[in-house]
């Protein structure tokens, strides 16, 4: 396919593709403008297009050969510096002033142009400019892939690849201008790779915005937002339909809780919310899930916690809420939960019955006075294992 294109062409198509992904980055920036690093990518991007536009001139002899040389080569690598800040931003969505730094590579092969000249020859020019291209271009693919363990968007491998073919390809540009004899493509053949590279980095980077933009989206689907923990939709996306094996499931409710409002206002009584919740969160296991069910009730799923566990685990949140020291205006605000308790016991376990039980047990808890835990007991079909032994209040 490439046996038709001609240098002029590809080369053409190398500068369209910087800009097509130029534009690319600017739309992106102004419709989603709480992405950081869209501009300076749109601006890397720009860069590299007059940089490819400046050469095009020199080699149309419409300009000196000492001014497009180097005009082009420190705007150009000034882009691949860029970029590599722009995507940085991107991918971490923090703003790094050392990246900045950066420009020093490009502004000091300007120096060193200045000085050596050595920008004139063809060879010398087209292999530092690659070089310094691959290093960019590497650094960002590490950037997108080191940013997955704070944001694991699926797409990072896939615009990672496509960054480090574009890379490789810039190496192995460097080293058909030094060694043609051991690359088997030609440089023709390199750029058209490049130019389909920069179309998917500029493709990837709008997928990778999308996919943020689902998971802020999902994110807030699924929070509660007053606590910032789980809602039931979520809590109920987590549990197992059926097989409830050794998985325990709690339902607490705050006691008295009408009366915190009564006493000390509605925004007290979300304060008491956010601590209960904070409490409850900060005392769990990794795997634990907990959830604003709605009003002042919680839900809380154990999975692989057996009885002891999980009524042990249970007690001691109930424990913990005694003692949570929460004040408005001067007072401290008495807080005590009462909790239902059941485990999964067997394949027959759907999560509605379970449901169903700890509701039961938690009304059992409330009749018998609040502040405590009722364990689910199926066997003897009754709620009577009261196990809040070290009732202090
Ligand atoms: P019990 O011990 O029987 O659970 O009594 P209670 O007062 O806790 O239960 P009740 O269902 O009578 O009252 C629950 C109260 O929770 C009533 C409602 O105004 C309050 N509430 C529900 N959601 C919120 C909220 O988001 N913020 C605040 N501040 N209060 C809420
Ligand atoms: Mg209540
Ligand atoms: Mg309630």
């Amino acid at each position: 396919m490439t046996a038709q294109l001609d240098l002029a062409t590809v080369l053409l198509l190398h500068k369209s593709s910087f800009l097509v992904g130029a534009l690319c980055f600017l739309y992106l920036r102004w419709q989603s403008p709480r992405n950081e690093g869209l501009g300076i990518l749109a601006a890397g991007f720009l860069f590299l297009a007059l940089a490819s536009t400046l050469a095009g001139y020199g080699e149309q002899k419409l300009l000196p050969a000492f001014l497009w040389t180097l005009s082009s080569f420190t705007l150009g690598l000034g882009g691949y510096a860029l970029f590599w800040i722009g995507l940085r931003r991107l991918s971490g969505q923090s703003r790094r002033r050392a990246d900045w730094l950066a420009l020093a590579i490009p502004l000091t092969g300007a120096v060193v142009g200045l000085i050596t000249h050595f920008h004139v020859v063809n060879y010398a020019r087209a292999s530092a400019f690659n070089s310094g291209a691959f290093l960019f271009l590497a650094a960002s693919a590490f950037a997108v892939v080191s940013d997955r363990k704070g944001e694991p968007l699926p797409v990072r491998t896939i615009f990672a690849a496509s960054l480090t073919i574009g890379a490789m390809l810039c190496l192995v540009v460097v080293v058909g201008l030094l060694r043609p004899a051991v690359v088997p493509i030609t440089t023709t053949y390199a750029f058209f790779l490049l130019i389909i590279s920069h179309f998917a980095i500029a493709l990837f980077a709008l997928v990778l915005v999308k996919e943020r933009a689902e998971a802020a989206l999902r994110r807030t689907a699924d929070t509660d937002m007053l606590t910032g923990v789980g809602n039931r939709r979520w809590f109920l996306s987590q549990l197992p339909r059926l097989g409830w094996k050794d998985d325990a499931l709690a339902v607490m409710d705050l006691d008295f809780f009408k009366r915190v409002n009564d006493r000390f206002g509605h925004q007290a009584g979300d304060q008491v919310l956010i601590a209960f919740a904070e409490l409850v969160r900060a005392n769990l296991r990794a795997t634990d899930c907990f959830a604003r069910l709605g009003g002042e009730e919680f839900g809380l799923y154990l999975p692989k916690t057996n009885e002891v566990q999980a009524q042990a685990i249970v007690e001691r949140l109930r424990l913990a809420t005694e003692q949570l020291h929460v004040r408005f205006d001067g007072q401290r605000v008495a807080l005590s939960v009462s909790i239902g308790v059941v485990v999964g016991r067997g394949v027959e376990n759907s999560w509605e019955e379970l449901f169903s039980m700890a509701d039961a047990a938690l009304y059992q808890a409330k009749d018998a006075g609040r502040n405590r835990v009722i364990a689910y007991a199926p066997r003897q079909d009754s709620f009577a294992i009261d196990i809040s032994t070290a009732r202090t209040g």
